[in-house]
């Protein structure tokens, strides 16, 4: 992974080479963003550039430590990343071999991925994935080597806010004297999640995610969708590359009319097509299922940008808007706030792996009753 693979972002590129450039690299750094930002992606580019034997304003991608870093496997760059229990595999030795290779595969595969995309990608249980202290231990021992080929190594901690508590002890002491010849990127999505210590001990760089002409123009450029279909993917997607890239194979229009017939079923209290909308909502895939939630919160809150007369930040076109007008009509504001948070809970059920029947049927309920007091 080089700058040039990841879209947008220039001025945090540029901080970052300016900074190795003039030897200004703090060794312990976070890279932060909100879900969805690129900001594991710049992490590798980050460490392919500084193993790089050859460096200009980007990685060369030709030298020996250049095509290393493309397969993942520079000696001195270190992963360390959450793991969950995978079902029926007792060896751990045939274990860590295994999940090193998945791992490579899985940013070379879906460099832009998240952390639900890796569980499912390695086939891990849906228990909560953990940095355990096992993985600490091997992080201190690692340390404790010279470089192998570089001058220095890279540890990239990805999502350090899911460390056991005797993992991040372990992290914290080597923050506090981090040696001269590593450097550390902690890679997070949950700011609010990591301990203030972890914070102090780190330069922070924000990573601002996409926006939609950024996330625009990969679509239409890397992956050859067309153009209205590249801006209404976009617009959903919301700065979110990873979303964008699931919605692409989406049927289009799929959600749109999902959420017209579901709101008017909740509108007229067909308690029937209630339960049989959440049957078929049910056999969904997980992806989908998290899609049509998103979707339906972007179009509550289109919806209360055309009641406040916010029209000009409406970014809806087309059936969607024409429905969006008529919709609004047969709201009020605390009725779509209200909605608006109901679905919210529901999708924060979803991704805890709660059963999507229930889930959906229930807030099926309870938007008839928020749209009809
Ligand atoms: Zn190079």
């Amino acid at each position: 992974m080089r700058f040039s693979d990841i879209p947008g972002l220039s001025e945090v590129k540029t901080l970052l080479v300016d900074a190795v450039k003039s030897n200004h690299t703090a060794h312990a750094q976070l890279f932060l963003g909100a879900e969805g930002a690129l900001n594991l992606p710049l992490a590798l580019a980050f460490a392919t550039y500084l193993h790089c034997e050859n460096k200009g304003n980007d990685a060369c991608g030709t030298c020996a430590a250049c095509s290393k870093s493309k397969k993942f496997i520079h000696p001195d760059t270190h992963f360390v990343f959450p793991l969950s229990n995978v079902k029926g595999d007792k060896d751990e030795e045939r274990f860590k071999a295994d999940i090193m290779k998945s791992w490579r595969s899985f940013l070379t595969e879906q460099p832009f991925s998240n952390l639900d995309d890796w569980t499912n990608y390695y086939g891990g249980e849906d228990k909560l994935a953990l940095i355990s202290r096992e993985e600490s231990r091997e992080i201190i021992k690692t340390l404790s080597l010279k470089p192998f080929e570089s001058a220095s190594k890279v540890m990239i901690i990805w999502q350090p806010e899911l460390m056991h508590p005797s993992a991040a002890n372990g992290i914290l002491k080597i923050l506090e004297e981090p040696t001269g010849q590593t450097f550390f990127i902690l890679v997070s999505n949950a700011a609010e999640r990591l301990l203030p210590t972890i914070i102090s001990r780190t330069q922070m760089v924000t990573v601002p995610l996409l926006t939609d002409d950024e996330v625009k123009d990969y679509l239409i450029t890397t992956r050859s969708i067309d153009h209205s279909r590249a801006d209404k993917i976009a617009q959903f997607a919301e700065g979110n590359l990873n979303l964008a890239i699931s919605l692409i194979d989406q049927a289009e229009d799929g959600n749109t009319q999902r959420f017209i017939e579901w709101m008017r079923a909740c509108f007229t209290r067909k308690y029937g097509a209630l339960v049989s909308l959440a049957d078929d909502y049910h056999g969904l895939d997980k992806l989908s299922q998290r899609n049509l939630l998103s979707y339906s919160i972007n179009m509550m809150r289109e919806a209360l940008l055309y009641h406040a007369k916010a029209t000009t930040m409406n970014r809806t076109r087309g059936d969607e808007l024409e429905f969006i007008q008529r919709f609004s009509t047969v709201m009020t504001t605390d009725k779509i706030e209200k909605s608006y948070k109901l679905i919210n809970d529901a999708s924060y059920h979803l991704e805890r792996n709660g059963s999507a029947k229930m889930i959906f049927l229930d807030l099926s309920l309870n938007l008839s009753k928020t749209l009809n007091p």
